[in-house]
């Protein structure tokens, strides 16, 4: 079970952060429907066999959903009229088309949607080689763990996406060309909100389904010590650590979870998660200008990560207005890369892309809700 306790924790020492219960999502109730979009393959079969329906029907109506991209059930046409009839008294399948889509020049493009309770939350699919694509996906509206490089840490937390929420953003991506792998590392901390990611991952991975295998999704965590074993032990998810220090002096200071779990017992958990013999873990390291982007601390990465099946993602630090860091320079990321290399780790740099539209984890938000709240000032 989730350890409430650690929230409390963490709320004192993020100031501002505002911590609904982790169980509810906090949305308006919008319809007595039942959103078929929120359920696993089970759920679906149990929601079924509550209408006096065979359990085969939950994989026909999946294929509908996810590999037709059909959400009318008027169109569902091996279904009976009854049964069709019937959904539509009792349920609904949420169909999500983005507010807002930016595309850069480099082709990656950033969806912003707009939830029935009026919040916003972003997705970002990123080009990668041999025409695939990437998909960053939110798992809560803003974030209480309160990063200090990460604007959307600035915001603080609203509330959790539901596991309906989090699948639409992969659905409304898809529509715009196929989704190859899906990173957890859009808005929100994904372990803050693990029922509820639990449960879209095997929305995710169902075969009828979009059957997203495991390892094509990434989960990535600031380091919620007790979630991220919890997680290891019910389902199976490539695991990424935003690391961002070796010491935790630096650490505390950029990332307020580090007072909670230091990281000696941040390495202990990374060493304890289940891996099969080809998994990795990844590191996200996001090198910042004169804070953590010395050789010192390559070398002390090298002995941080040592006996770990790792991979170290180096990403130069994004600048953004509201921040004080920096980016690294060029000689200073490829000496750092160079010793982690020299060491025999596989260590890769990420291409910061969609500069120029703002990709950053909350920076489309930011910019929109600027702006909005800039409207609705000249419009009192
Ligand atoms: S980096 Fe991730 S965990 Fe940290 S504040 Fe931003 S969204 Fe939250």
């Amino acid at each position: 079970m989730v350890d409430e306790s650690l929230f409390a924790d963490v709320k004192k020492k993020i100031p501002g952060s505002s911590m609904p219960d982790t169980k509810t999502d906090g949305r308006q109730p919008m319809s007595q429907k039942t959103d078929l979009r929120e359920l696993t393959l089970e759920q679906l079969r149990a929601f079924l066999a509550g209408l006096g329906k065979e359990g085969f029907r939950a994989k026909q109506l999946m294929r509908w959903m996810y590999c037709r991209g059909v959400s009318d059930f008027s169109c569902m046409t091996d279904l009976s009229k009854e049964f069709r009839a019937e959904l539509e008294q009792r349920a609904t399948i949420s169909n999500w088309h983005p507010e807002t889509v930016e595309t850069s020049i480099d082709g990656t493009r950033k969806y912003l949607f707009r939830l029935a309770d009026g919040e916003t939350i972003e997705s970002v699919r990123i080009p990668m080689e041999g025409g695939r694509a990437t998909l960053c996906i939110s798992t809560q509206v803003g974030c209480a763990m309160g990063c200090r490089f990460c604007l959307t840490g600035c915001f603080g937390l609203t509330r959790n996406l539901t596991p309906g929420e989090i699948v639409n953003q992969v659905c409304a991506a898809q529509t715009d060309g196929k989704v190859n792998n899906i990173v957890m590392m859009g808005m929100g901390e994904p372990l803050h909100n693990l029922e509820n990611v639990i449960t879209a991952l095997r929305i995710l991975y169902a075969e009828e389904g979009l059957d997203f295998g495991p390892r094509r999704v990434t989960l990535s965590t600031s380091g919620l010590v007790p979630q991220m074993l919890e997680l290891g032990s019910r389902v199976r998810v490539g695991l990424a650590v935003s690391l961002n220090a070796t010491t935790d002096e630096v650490r505390d200071r950029i990332m307020p979870i580090n007072q909670t779990y230091p990281l000696a017992e941040l390495m202990r958990a990374c060493r304890a998660f289940p891996l099969q013999s080809r998994d990795r873990i990844t590191f996200e390291y996001i090198l910042i200008r004169g804070v953590n982007d010395s050789l010192r601390d390559a070398k002390r990465l090298v002995g941080l990560l040592h006996g770990i099946q790792a991979k170290v993602n180096l990403i130069a630090y994004n600048e953004h207005y509201g921040s004080e860091f920096k980016s690294p320079t060029e000689r200073d990321i490829e000496a750092f890369q160079r010793i982690l290399l020299h060491s025999g780790m596989v260590a890769v740099r990420r291409a910061s892309k969609g500069r120029d539209i703002s990709a950053a984890c909350g920076q489309l938000k930011g910019r929109l809700d600027k702006s909005r709240s800039r409207e609705e000032q000249d419009h009192s």
